[in-house]
C-alpha cells in the first residue's frame, strides 16, 4: 500500500515516514501542496496523510478542492489542530480519519490500515464495477452507455453493493442501509429489491450475474472475469 505524507516539518515527515517504511508501507514525502499535486498527478496512492498548516495553503481547503475534483485519495488528516471545530471542518472537507499531534507512529499505522480496509473506502463520487458505473451526485447509473431506470430503494441497493464490490453484504446491513428505523419492511423486501434489480441489469447488459446471492447470508456484487 502506498502512502503520500504531505507535511512541512522535515523531522515530523521523516519519523512517520520511517515508521510507516517499517509497518510495511510504501511511503513518499511532499513537504508542500504543490508537490503533493505533482506526486497525486504522477502515482497512484492508496491513502494521504495531511499536516494542515502548510507553507502554500491550507491543507483542509486543498482536500475540500481535491475531494470535488476527486483527485485525492482516503486521507488521514494529522494536526495540532485539536478542538472540535477543527475535527468537524475536517471530517466535512473529505477528511477520512482525523489524529491529532503528538501521535503515536503505531496508531497511525493502524488508522491508515484500518481506512484501506473500510469497505466505504471508495469515496469517489463516480463509482465504476465492470460495465456499470454509479453517478453518486447524480443518482445516475448506467450499464454501458445505457442509463438505468431503476427505483430509490434499487439505486440504494446498488450503491452498497457497488461501494462494497467483491465482499458480500449481509441482508441485515442491507435492510438498515436502505431502511430508516421507522419505516415497514416486509419479510422478503430485500430479495425482492434483489430480483426486481437483477432483472433490470439484464435487460440493460446480460449482467444480472454480476449480483450474487449468497444463501443465508446475503448478497455479493463481482466484476466478472
Ligand atoms: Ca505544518
Amino acid at each position: 500500500m502506498r502512502v503520500l505524507i504531505v507535511e512541512d516539518n522535515e523531522r515530523i515527515a521523516k519519523l512517520t515516514g520511517s515508521g510507516l517504511v517499517a509497518a510495511g508501507f510504501a511511503v513518499d514525502l511532499a513537504p508542500d501542496l504543490a508537490s503533493a499535486d505533482a506526486a497525486l498527478g504522477s502515482a497512484s496512492f492508496d491513502a494521504l496523510v495531511l499536516d494542515l498548516g502548510l507553507p502554500d495553503g491550507d491543507g483542509l481547503e486543498w482536500l475540500r478542492r481535491g475531494r470535488r475534483a476527486r483527485t485525492v485519495p482516503p486521507a488521514l488528516v494529522l494536526t495540532a489542530r485539536g478542538a472540535l471545530d477543527d475535527r468537524v471542518a475536517g471530517l466535512d472537507a473529505g477528511a477520512d480519519d482525523y489524529l491529532t499531534k503528538p501521535f503515536e507512529i503505531d496508531e497511525v499505522a493502524a488508522r491508515l490500515r484500518a481506512l484501506l480496509r473500510r469497505p466505504g473506502a471508495r469515496t469517489d463520487v463516480e463509482l465504476v464495477i465492470g460495465p456499470l458505473r454509479f453517478d453518486t451526485n447524480r443518482r445516475a447509473c448506467f450499464a454501458g452507455e445505457k442509463r438505468l431506470d431503476l427505483a430509490r430503494r434499487e439505486a440504494d441497493l446498488l450503491e452498497l453493493l457497488m461501494r462494497k464490490a467483491g465482499t458480500v453484504v449481509r441482508r441485515q446491513a442491507i435492510e438498515d442501509a436502505l431502511y430508516s428505523f421507522d419505516a415497514p419492511v416486509t419479510p422478503n423486501a430485500v430479495e425482492a429489491i434483489v430480483s426486481r434489480l437483477r432483472r433490470k441489469l439484464d435487460q440493460a447488459c446480460g449482467c444480472g450475474e454480476m449480483l450474487h446471492t449468497v444463501r443465508g447470508v446475503g448478497y455479493l456484487l463481482e466484476e466478472r472475469a
